[in-house]
C-alpha cells in the first residue's frame, strides 16, 4: 500500500531498462554499453566526430547478469497493486532478439528458475475470482495457475512468428496477456476489480525496404506504426497532455482503459549489448526518453 501511495506521488509511468547478455558464442569485446547505473546507462557511440558515451535515465536499470527473480521482485508490488484495484500495463519494448520474450516469458526451454513475469504474475494469491483473455478475444475462467500456464502456451502457438534477416524467431505481433482479477476489500466490504496486461510487443526494429516485400514490408510498417502510437500516446500521458491520441491504433484503443487515469504502467525496454546492434539500441533508449 505504501509503495502504491509513493508510485502515486512520482506518476504512474516507470520506464525500465535491462541489457541482455552476450549470447554463447558472440565475443563480448564488441560491447556498446559504457557505463551502467541503477537508473542510467551509457552507450558507447562513434561518429566521425570521434567517440563518445551517450547517457539515458531510467527508474530502473536490470544488467546482463540481472536474474529473472530480481527483474520480477522489483516489478511485483506494481503486479500486486491490480489486487488494491488499479489496472496495469507491462509493455515490454525493443528490437528483436533483445530479450522481450525471456523477460516476460523465458527462454525457449523454459524451467522453474528462468521463467518469466507471465509465469510469476500469475502466481497472485488471495483473488477470489481469475480469467484471463487472450488477443482474439476468448475469455476462459481459470481456476488454477495450471491452466493458465496451458492456455498461455497455446497463445504462444498461435502467435505469428516469421523469419526474418535479423533472426528466424523475430515475432512480428504483439502477444498480449490479460489478467482480470476481482476481489473484496475485507474491511470495506467493497468489490475491487483490477486488471493487468502483460505486452511482449512486436520488434521495434526498422525494416531495411530492400531487404522485404509486399505483405512483409506492409506488416513492418504497420509493426512500426502501431509502436509509434504507443510511444504516442504514453508520452501523453507521461508529460499531462490534454488530448491523448488512442484511436491512432489498434492496440492504444485496446488498452485505452488501462492506459491513463488512475492505470499504472510500466515500459521496459530491452537492448542488445552488440556494437553492430548500436543503432538499434539508441533508438530503443531514445523512445524510453521519450515516454518517461
Ligand atoms: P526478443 O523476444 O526480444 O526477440 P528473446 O527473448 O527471444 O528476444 O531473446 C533472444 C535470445 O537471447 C534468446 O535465445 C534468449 O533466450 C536470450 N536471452 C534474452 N535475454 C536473456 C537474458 N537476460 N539472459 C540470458 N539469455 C537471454
Ligand atoms: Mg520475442
Amino acid at each position: 500500500k505504501l509503495y502504491n501511495q509513493v508510485q502515486d506521488l512520482k506518476g504512474s509511468i516507470r520506464v525500465y531498462c535491462r541489457v541482455r547478455p552476450f549470447l554463447p558464442g558472440q565475443s563480448s569485446f564488441s560491447s556498446t554499453i559504457g557505463s551502467m547505473q541503477d537508473d542510467s546507462i551509457g552507450i558507447n557511440t562513434a561518429s566521425r566526430h570521434g567517440k563518445s558515451l551517450k547517457s539515458f535515465s531510467f527508474n530502473k536499470v536490470f544488467g546482463p547478469s540481472a536474474t529473472q527473480e530480481e527483474v520480477f521482485s522489483d516489478m511485483q508490488p506494481l503486479v500486486r497493486s491490480v489486487l488494491d484495484g488499479y489496472n496495469v500495463c507491462i509493455f515490454a519494448y525493443g528490437q528483436t532478439g533483445s530479450g522481450k520474450t525471456y523477460t516476460m516469458s523465458g527462454p525457449r526451454d523454459i524451467t522453474e528458475k528462468s521463467q518469466g513475469v507471465n509465469y510469476r504474475a500469475l502466481e497472485i494469491r488471495n483473488s477470489s475470482q481469475k480469467g484471463l483473455s487472450v488477443p482474439d478475444a476468448s475469455l476462459v475462467p481459470v481456476s488454477s495457475t495450471c491452466d493458465v500456464i496451458d492456455l498461455m502456451k497455446l497463445g504462444h502457438k498461435n502467435r505469428a512468428v516469421g523469419s526474418t534477416a535479423l533472426n528466424d524467431r523475430s515475432s512480428r505481433s504483439h502477444s498480449c496477456l490479460t489478467v482480470h482479477v476481482q476481489g473484496r476489500d475485507l474491511t470495506s466490504g467493497a468489490v475491487l476489480r483490477g486488471c493487468m496486461h502483460l505486452v511482449d510487443l512486436a520488434g521495434s526494429e526498422r525494416v531495411d525496404k530492400s531487404e522485404v516485400t509486399g505483405d512483409r514490408l506492409k506488416e513492418a510498417q504497420h509493426i512500426n506504426k502501431s509502436l509509434s502510437a504507443l510511444g504516442d500516446v504514453i508520452a501523453s500521458l507521461a508529460h499531462k497532455n490534454p488530448h491523448v491520441p488512442y484511436r491512432n491504433s489498434k492496440l492504444t484503443q485496446l488498452l485505452q482503459d488501462s492506459l491513463g487515469g488512475q492505470a499504472k504502467t510500466l515500459m521496459f525496454v530491452h537492448i542488445s549489448p552488440e556494437a553492430d546492434a548500436v543503432g538499434e539500441t539508441i533508438s530503443t533508449l531514445k523512445f524510453a526518453e521519450r515516454v518517461a
